[in-house]
């Protein structure tokens, strides 16, 4: 437990009660960055993060299922944001939830959940909880995503608290604080500085700005993201079904890191184009006939990188398109503007 934890579970009025170690490096500049990050032009969307560790990261399809089961699919960075403010990934209890009131498998003390996947889970299943009462609107509505984090840390109370005063803001958490910690008569309550310390470590690009890598009339969408019912997979991205030799195009500007028939990592995928953009985000387009640029090679939205095939793991021509942040796959739509490729 680095900067926060769930000590004591509920009262009765709902309220997530957590004790603190205050930490020193307070970042409120990041939220500013942040948030006039996505208010600037498209080119300048992306936020600067700090690093998420290996750990972390290894954990990232299982946050992207756990998002997708409890309703809160595109939210994964998020979730890994903060696990790396609560563990840094380490430990059997990455999301150090052994504490969380829906922890019913192991005692409700410190550390004691003894399965990764299932800490996951839980702080998974909480977090959601806290995103619908917040009304976030999307992975990059930073204000409600800053309410649901502050209530994440400070307990639902914190949700309602806020919403009858206009939402988060710093000021008001450190005033619920005082409240709640007059109240209990502790010290400190929860992190007042918890939204900075998270969103250092959430990459959110705006809605909007990638483009559909088929021009609109080409294509028909064969699969979507999340869980397939038919097979229980879990589908990674987008596929887009068109002729063999339909053109695709870049979904953003950015540079080419990948362009050949796919090995590990990119095993299965045939012929593959991956692009990264800035802010650690990168786009991936599978299964292609034909590969029509170069590893090292920059380009910019829209223009043709590749055509329609059905080399690797596939069943018939199509584009299957990822996007991926901090090399998790998260649901394109969220990020994709309404039209095709121009
Ligand atoms: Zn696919």
């Amino acid at each position: 437990m680095k900067n926060n934890t769930w000590k004591k579970i509920f009262v009765a009025a709902g309220v997530m009660l957590t004790p603190v170690i205050f930490c020193t490096l307070i970042v409120a500049a990041a939220i500013m960055a942040i948030v006039s990050g996505t208010a600037a032009g498209s080119q300048s969307v992306y936020s600067q993060a700090g690093t998420l560790s290996d750990s972390v990261l290894s954990y990232q399809s299982a946050a992207a299922e756990y998002c997708s089961q409890f309703g809160i699919p595109g939210y994964a960075p998020l979730v890994l944001a903060v696990m790396q403010q609560e563990s840094g990934g380490s430990g059997n209890d990455p999301m150090q939830c052994s504490e969380c009131f829906l922890n019913d498998r192991y005692p409700k003390k410190p550390e004691s959940i003894a399965d990764p996947a299932y800490s996951i889970r839980i702080g998974t299943e909480y977090l959601a909880s806290c995103i619908k009462a917040a009304k976030c609107k999307s992975p990059s509505d930073v204000s409600g995503i800053s309410l649901a984090l502050q209530g994440y840390n400070f307990g639902g109370g914190y949700i309602r608290w806020a919403l009858e005063r206009g939402g988060y803001s710093h000021t008001n958490a450190a005033e619920f604080s005082r409240i709640m910690a007059k109240k209990e008569g502790w010290k400190n309550y929860g992190d007042t500085d918890y939204v900075p310390h998270v969103l250092r470590y959430y990459i959110q690009p705006s809605n909007g700005s990638f483009a559909v890598p088929l021009r609109t009339g080409t294509y028909r969408i064969s699969r979507g993201y999340g869980y397939d019912s038919s097979n229980g997979e879990f589908h990674k991205g987008i596929d887009y079904a068109a002729p063999a030799g339909t053109n695709i195009y870049a979904s953003a500007a950015g540079t080419v890191s990948y362009a050949q028939f796919g090995r590990a990592p990119y095993g299965g995928y045939g012929n593959v184009v991956v692009i990264q953009h800035s802010g650690n985000i990168m786009t991936l387009y599978g299964h292609c006939s034909k590969l029509l640029v170069k590893a090292g090679q920059k380009v910019q939205q829209g223009e043709v990188i590749a055509k329609v095939g059905n080399t690797g793991h596939s069943t018939g021509n199509h584009c299957h398109f990822e996007l991926r942040i901090n090399n998790t796959a998260v649901n394109p739509d969220t990020y994709l503007s309404k039209n095709g490729a121009k």
